[in-house]
């Protein structure tokens, strides 16, 4: 999805302030509560790559800007002229921090992931962070009782560190259903903001909610 132009992430994400692609991602695995994040990146192909490595390195969990490319380069991951995630610029400047992408996944012996990639918001300041590498605010994974992943507003999801909110909610016996309703009226209510979330808890299918006009999203059996 990171080589989709027309999703906020990796090639045709949207721009800065200064018209340049900075890009966040991050990982989780649920079964030893694993995290990797990966911050402000102009030149790493694939971020989603590097927060991976970050994780499977696990000296820390996030790592921002040059050191991060350093890191990236380092660890063998393919890197970039900064200008290919550049595609169509005027399109990239009217993009509204929507299509974010972002994935939650079980597989048969129950354990549980979650991965997201972004370019953040329109407009943003140079060095804006956002949510999604920012585990337990864009994402959490707990083998225990679930993982989610969120997209919208990355400032009210670090606010209300949103994403371990919902795990801890589904650790107190609430379905994923409600979890992703609650979550997303929370974001309204509580912040005025927009956005949408996917969640995967133990047992049962996976759920979405979204407060913005669509959130497309597909699932895989
Ligand atoms: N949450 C992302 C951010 O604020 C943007 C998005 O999901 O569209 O960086």
């Amino acid at each position: 999805m990171e080589d989709e132009p027309l999703l906020n992430a990796g090639i045709g994400a949207c721009l800065n302030l200064d018209g340049v692609v900075e890009l966040d991602a991050g990982v989780m695995e649920g079964a030893e509560l694993r995290a990797g994040g990966a911050a402000g990146l102009k030149d790493v192909r694939h971020p989603i790559d590097l927060a991976a490595e970050v994780m499977r390195d696990g000296r820390h969990v996030l790592l921002a800007g040059d050191g991060a490319s350093r890191f990236a380069r380092e660890h063998g991951v393919e890197m970039c002229d900064p200008a290919i995630f550049i595609t169509d610029r005027k399109r990239q400047e009217l993009q509204h921090g929507a299509d974010t992408v972002g994935a939650v996944a079980r597989d048969s012996d129950g354990r549980l992931a979650v991965a997201v990639s972004t370019g953040g918001i329109n407009g943003k300041l140079p060095g804006r962070i956002g949510d999604s590498p920012v585990p337990g605010a864009g994402f959490y994974a707990d083998d225990r009782f679930g993982a989610v992943c969120g997209t919208g507003k990355g400032e009210a999801f670090l606010r209300l560190a949103l994403a371990r909110l919902m795990v801890v909610e589904l650790e107190h016996g609430m379905d994923a259903a409600a979890v992703a309703r609650g979550a997303v009226a929370m974001l309204g209510k509580a912040m005025k903001a927009h956005g949408g979330v996917i969640v995967i808890a133990r047992e049962g299918a996976p759920e979405a909610a979204f407060n913005t006009p669509a959130m497309p999203f597909a699932i895989a059996y």
